[in-house]
């Protein structure tokens, strides 16, 4: 029998199980250890609350857990209640799948202001995240930045932008739906470094923003390249450009719908200035140079704003004794090996990037890298001694049955129309399951 820990249930943690699942059929037992009591991960309080369709993928993961040789083994904090040294003593491969849940950090003055919040504690709030379930950001702002040009910026203003009835048949948190049905939005500016030829949107989720019922995209012509010139992209990109340039030629017909969504290309925040609170942005217009890098051109102007969300990607927590990359911010590794019987896989191995689909191959690949690092494995005690561990300690977990009680409880308080209310306390999941 091989013991292997997986320490993170998001979709890299799942799709991991699944592949071990595959590999060695009944000669595996996996155990799945999380934090929080509810699995899933970013699939939970990542993915935004109106794209239903993507959080979907859970089903699978949920097929992976009913096998037997899968256990979930939630609210266990892997450094206080168990160290990665003992999983290691105990399971023949611990693969962190921890993802990349700190912001990376705006560093610039002003940046420690009220009102200026990064992308994961704004995601972690409308997605009920325990963590952020108390940001309360400034919605009675006028005038929003959000600095980045990724898919993260594109969640964060469609939710700031949406209506109520627009959230129907979303999970978004009760608390979130209340303080944006209060919100006084009337410009959210997108701030991208570079052009439209180099944004981190895709296609789909870019078409969204034409859609919206009360708020309009606006580009400046200006600041695209000649037309002819979109032949060279690849072929995503190159639909993503094509709905700037519809933002552009349909704006006359969205000209009633009162919010303004901004985007301001070559656009670089240098200072966030205000007493106390946000009350303005300077930016440095930027150009690029050879290498498509942006860098400053001196000229300067000011953005007023009463909330700054920065959404410039992520980084994986360090943890203590495992090697860690500094510059990427994501465990030092080779194909996700770290070292001997310790491995990596999804965002903690590669950094922020791709789609929720990418962690498959990853966790197929990671399981391949321990069958052949442990062949038949069962050298380590596994399941059996960390429970006995557990017990010695008055740890108490969470399992996968004790998930569905909890998941069965946020079902029966939804509201009207959607399909759970999650639960922001831990003390009130673990409650819900007894
Ligand atoms: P991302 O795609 O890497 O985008 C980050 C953005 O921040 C880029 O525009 C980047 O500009 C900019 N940036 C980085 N550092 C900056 C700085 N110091 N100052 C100003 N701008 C800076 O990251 P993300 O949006 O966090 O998304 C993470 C991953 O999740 C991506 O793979 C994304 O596609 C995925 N995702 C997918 C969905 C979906 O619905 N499909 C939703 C959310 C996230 P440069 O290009 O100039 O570096």
């Amino acid at each position: 029998m091989r013991h292997i820990a997986i320490i993170g249930s998001g979709p890299a943690g799942y799709y991991s199980a699944e592949a071990a699942q595959k590999k060695f059929g009944e000669e595996v037992a996996v155990d799945i250890i999380d934090r929080l009591p509810v699995p899933f991960g970013l699939i939970r309080t990542g993915v935004a609350p109106d794209h239903q369709s993507i959080k979907a993928v859970s089903r699978r993961y949920e097929k992976t857990n009913l096998g037997d040789n899968v256990r979930f083994v939630g609210n266990v904090t892997v450094g206080e209640d168990v160290s990665i040294a003992e999983l290691q003593d105990l399971y023949d491969a611990v693969v962190l799948a921890t993802g990349a849940p700190n912001d990376r950090a705006l560093d610039i003055p002003g940046s420690d202001l009220k009102g200026v919040i990064g992308s994961a504690a704004f995601v972690g709030w409308y997605n009920g995240h325990p963590d952020f379930k108390d940001l309360d950001p400034p919605l009675d702002a006028k005038s929003v930045a959000i600095i980045g040009n990724g898919n993260v910026a594109l969640d964060v203003a469609r939710i700031l932008a949406k209506t109520e009835d627009e959230f129907a048949g979303s999970d978004i948190v009760g608390h979130a739906l209340d303080g944006l049905k209060q919100s006084k939005v009337e410009k959210i500016t997108f701030l991208g470094r570079r052009g439209p030829h180099q944004i981190a949107m895709t296609p789909k989720e870019l078409g969204e923003l034409g859609q919206l019922e009360r708020a309009r995209p606006v580009v400046d012509g200006e600041d695209f390249p000649d037309p002819g010139d979109d032949a060279m992209l690849e072929p995503g990109m190159r639909k993503s450009v094509t709905h700037l340039r519809n933002f552009q030629s349909e704006a006359a017909d969205a000209q009633h719908k009162p919010i303004e969504i901004v985007f301001d290309f070559f656009a670089m925040p240098v200072e966030i200035r205000g007493d106390d609170t946000v009350e303005k942005l300077i930016v440095e217009r930027t150009e690029l140079d050879k290498d498509l890098r942006s860098t400053g051109t001196g000229e300067r102007y000011e953005l007023e704003c009463q909330m700054v969300i920065s959404c410039i990607g992520y980084r994986t927590p360090p943890i203590e004794g495992v090697p860690y990359e500094h510059g990427r911010g994501r465990f030092a590794n080779t194909d996700g090996r770290i070292l001997p019987g310790l491995y990596c896989v999804g965002w903690a191995r590669r950094g922020p990037s791709g789609t929720i689909g990418t962690n498959k191959p990853d966790g197929f690949a990671i399981v391949d890298a321990i069958a052949e690092d442990i062949g038949a494995g069962g050298r380590k005690a596994g399941r059996a001694a960390l429970d006995r561990l557990f017990a010695e300690r008055g740890v108490e977990t969470v399992t996968f049955r004790d998930w569905k009680k909890i998941e069965e409880a946020e079902i029966a308080r939804a509201r009207e129309g959607s399909p759970r209310e999650k639960f922001t306390d831990i003390a009130d999941m673990i409650a819900a399951r007894d």
